[in-house]
């Protein structure tokens, strides 16, 4: 029987090889293949990782032979030997899934040393501080990455020395401070874990490997993958690679660089690059890089060899790449290349370069942006003038555009904690590493004070979308008493700042944000998404300010206006109060007359700003009782209003308490049992309709949108009430119109019956914030406490109030569109939960046949891009 393979050389593999070997492995393994200078190394593939946790996360023996062998051609390839006490072999380990997950997971450099090959490796580099400095980097490394030891515990130490020394940075300790460090390191190591530093290669690397495996289920890189959407089964590769060391002095060197800019997306090579460093030192922000064209001068041939190569790889992989490299004393070796992240701006404009240039097609340009990003560009910038009279008091580097005004917080915790009470929030950190993920989500604006342009903070604010500053050396900051200081004024917890990320600058209080101008570039990319796409993209909207942004994003209808939003205004609540708390239909119907006027006049003004673009407007669906004052003052007023008793107004709003409002009194049982509130609201949808049609001479047809069906003559009931309005509205007026009444399909029964429904329904529209809750029989407002814990436990991947559930909720959708076509083949179908904006459910619904999708404003460019996507990867007619 053949073995199954779980170790592949670089030269056994190739890009198409991603879901195996990881993005990186592939990668490596498609430049190796390239002839571009690679060191020799393998990959353990993700299959291997998979099989270590099926089997109680254990190394399967094996796999370990595999190894044994594969680590046998990188020391034929170098020549060096693992171990050896004459040419000692050095490797990297690190890992590498099939999507890059930065800063996730971990990376050990250097491993092979020990007390014997340290010396060896000076003596045959003759730079007895070089290896000593790579000995102690490894000691480190493997401390906090492989056994889970505080790196911090390891700084102190070199802080301690360096202070000692009056000196500022690690390049400036000698090789005795070094050997002194690394006895100090050894000693924490000991102190620890009980046992002394291990010396034997192949347990260090089968330690190392193992490490990379478990720290896929690290707590980071769940939370990472929850935001991202990947899958928890895929597993990491892990990448064996022979060491190339940067630290060699003048001549050596290590980097990373975008091929164009990542920020602004720039055709022009970006990145920065350090001297005498390894890997580390350039993302880790305690030395400063210096840019990359800098290098151009430094070291001519490696910085010409490398923009060679960097062109090649572009075209080669038709996008813009993200490559680390090292030189090792004047030899360049090209150690990573990854589609690089990017803004959301940078995306356009690449896309549209690319085409431009004749690199990629119109297709395989919208296939490069992610729509869940395109909402970025399209987010509030500083007020012109408030802004003027702002002065900036520090500069960092702009690692990722935007404006953010916030209050600061110098924790994760802190920022998530504020944020969750409604604050908007700026993180403030020396520098921020993986386990400030979710403080960094929860934030507006993220500050550092430490880091380059590739540092963890810019790299994964630009992949969020949000406004960073990283790397403001201006500022001094004390994390753990929760200050900063920056031109002798201190900014404590809680006080505010603004972040520009365009320009770096930090100001010291609060400026008002407004709406963003979207490119050119923009315009152009999304006409090709229009011309590709076949679902129609509406919007969610309840008022003509809402509907007419929406429309300037390409919105081409409303697909929802929830009235009830109208009811809450100053002026109109007491007469919604009143309509509620009557007790009589003819005291209802006096105070609904107060009503007519006003949602006539909101119709009016979405009908104006939609023109002839189709309107979804829906009958009232919340339980009354959300309308009703709470506080004993306001009952007080409101009793006074309507000329009654205190007590008896109190018993009527406590009369209306309901144990379960989602499941209570709401949706068209409101119209079944109030038919007169539908009245009122059919008569002002058709009076507006009628009015905006002879005023602004154009064709407006209505559709008015029944919610929570769930029984065919529940429907029929309330379209009944609606039709016989509209006629008494059209005889009054001596004027008709062209109108259609549609249900959502929100309530499982709905679905299953569809085909029932759909004989009085002459539109669905898919409610799936409802049938999500409905179906899985949890409520949409609490399910977020324990949903948690279930993405914890590994029962649900994702929220799925946010992406459709396909196989449940997803199911019901598929079977009402098919069973309402059956009765009504022409029926207009569409979506208008919150999944209308999601991408992987906007895909779902292009699949199942929909007509359109509908969601918020800012949704409606991500969502017209999604439908593009999904018609150029399953073409439907
Ligand atoms: C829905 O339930 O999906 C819906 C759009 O209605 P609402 O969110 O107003 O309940
Ligand atoms: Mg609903």
């Amino acid at each position: 029987m053949v073995k199954h393979k779980y170790v592949y050389l670089f030269s056994e593999g190739n890009s198409k090889m991603r879901e195996l070997l990881g993005g990186k492995g592939a990668n490596l393994a498609e430049m190796t293949n390239m002839g571009i200078p690679v060191p020799a190394g393998f990959t353990v593939t993700t299959e291997a990782c998979t099989k270590y946790y099926d089997d109680g996360k254990k190394v399967d023996e094996n796999i370990v032979d595999e190894i044994i062998q594969a680590l046998k051609d990188i020391e034929n390839k170098t020549n060096k030997k693992f171990g050896s006490e004459e040419n000692p072999l050095l490797v990297s380990v690190r890992s590498g899934a099939r999507v890059s997950m930065p800063g996730m997971m971990d990376t050990i450099l250097n491993l092979g040393l020990n007390d014997n090959t340290v010396k060896v490796l000076a003596k045959l580099t003759k730079n007895e501080r070089f290896a000593y400095d790579s000995y102690r980097r490894f000691i480190q490394m493997f401390s906090d990455v492989v056994m889970g030891l505080d790196k911090r515990d390891f700084e102190d130490v070199l802080d301690e020395i360096k202070e000692k020394k009056d000196v500022k940075y690690d390049t400036d300790l000698d090789c005795t401070d070094l050997i002194y460090v690394v006895k100090r390191f050894k000693d924490i190591y000991k102190k620890a874990i009980k046992e002394d530093f291990p010396q034997d290669p192949k347990k260090q690397l089968l330690l190392a490997i193992t490490a990379v495996f478990s720290s896929w289920n690290n707590p980071r890189a769940i939370v990472y993958r929850r935001l991202n959407d990947i899958p928890g089964d895929w597993g990491t590769a892990v990448n064996v690679q022979a060491m190339v060391f940067g630290n060699m002095g003048d001549t050596s060197g290590t980097g990373v660089a975008f091929t164009r800019n990542p920020s602004t997306g720039e055709n022009q090579i970006f990145g920065e690059y350090l001297i005498n460093a390894q890997g580390e030192d350039v993302v880790a922000g305690i030395r400063t890089p210096q840019p990359i064209t800098k290098l151009q001068k430094e070291l001519p041939e490696c910085y010409e060899q490398f923009i060679d190569i960097a062109n090649k790889l572009e075209i080669h992989y038709k996008d813009m790449q993200d490559m680390e490299f090292t030189i090792e004393q004047g030899k360049l070796y090209f150690l990573q290349t990854r589609n690089g992240k990017r803004t959301a701006a940078a995306a356009l404009k690449i896309a549209v370069d690319l085409v431009e240039e004749e690199i990629i097609t119109k297709e395989e340009a919208l296939l490069k942006v992610d729509p869940s990003k395109l909402d970025t560009l399209l987010h509030p910038k500083f007020d012109e003038d408030d802004l003027e009279s702002a002065t900036s008091v520090a500069r960092g580097l702009p690692a990722s555009p935007g404006a953010a005004s916030g209050k600061i917080y110098f924790t994760a915790e802190d920022a998530k904690a504020h944020h969750d009470i409604g604050e908007k929030v700026i993180l403030v950190r020396l520098e921020t590493s993986p386990e400030d993920i979710e403080g960094m989500v929860s934030s507006e604006g993220i500050l550092t004070v430490r880091g380059g342009m590739t540092s963890h903070a810019a790299v994964v604010a630009r992949g969020m979308g949000t406004c960073c500053v990283a790397g403001c050396g201006d500022i001094s900051i004390n994390e753990k008493e929760r200050y900063f200081i920056v031109k002798g004024k201190t900014y404590k917890e809680g006080d505010y700042i603004s972040l520009d990320g365009n320009t770096g600058s930090v100001y010291g209080r609060l400026i008002k944000t407004v709406a963003p101008e979207i490119s050119g570039y923009f315009a152009k990319f999304m006409a090709w998404a229009d011309k590709i796409r076949v679902m129609k993209v509406r919007t969610n909207a309840d008022t003509p300010r809402d509907a007419a942004q929406a429309v300037s994003f390409g919105a081409e209808g409303i697909g929802l206006c929830r009235t009830e939003h109208m009811f809450f205004q100053e002026e109109r609540i007491t007469a919604v109060r009143e309509m509620i708390l009557s007790k009589t239909e003819d005291k209802r119907r006096k105070a609904l007359s107060k009503i007519l006027p006003m949602q006539k006049e909101d119709f009016i003004g979405i009908y104006e700003a939609m023109g002839e673009r189709p309107v979804t407007i829906r009958l009232l669906d919340p339980p009354l009782h959300e309308f009703l004052p709470k506080k004993d003052e306001d009952i007080e007023i409101l009793a006074k209003e309507m000329n009654i008793s205190f007590e008896e107004l109190k018993d009527t709003v406590s009369s209306l308490h309901e144990f379960n409002p989602m499941m209570g009194h709401r949706g068209c049982r409101l119209a079944v049992s109030y038919p007169e509130i539908a009245e009122m609201q059919t008569t002002a949808i058709i009076e507006a309709a009628i009015e905006v049609s002879k005023n602004n001479n154009v064709k407006i047809k209505p559709e008015i949108m029944v919610p929570l069906i769930g029984e065919l003559k529940e429907m029929k009931y309330v379209k009944d009430i609606v039709v016989n309005t509209v006629n008494k509205v059209f005889k009054d007026k001596d004027i008709e119109l062209e109108y259609q009444v549609g249900t959502m399909i929100e309530i499982p029964r709905a679905a299953i019956t569809a085909d029932e429904v759909a004989k009085e329904a002459e539109f669905f529209s898919f409610g799936t914030n409802d049938l999500t809750q409905m179906t899985f029989g949890f409520s949409r407002d609490d399910a977020g406490k324990f949903l948690t814990c279930y993405y914890d436990k590994k029962i649900y991947d994702f929220d799925p109030f946010q992406r459709i559930d396909q196989n449940g909720v997803g199911r019901l959708v598929e079977m009402a569109a098919e069973l309402g076509r059956k009765t009504r083949p022409n029926i207009k179908l569409g979506i208008c939960g919150e999944h209308g904006g999601e991408p992987s459910s906007i895909d779902f619904c292009h699949k199942v046949g929909l007509d359109y999708v509908s969601c918020s404003p800012y949704r409606v460019p991500g969502a017209r891009l999604a439908a593009a996507q999904s018609q150029i990867n399953n073409p439907r007619k």
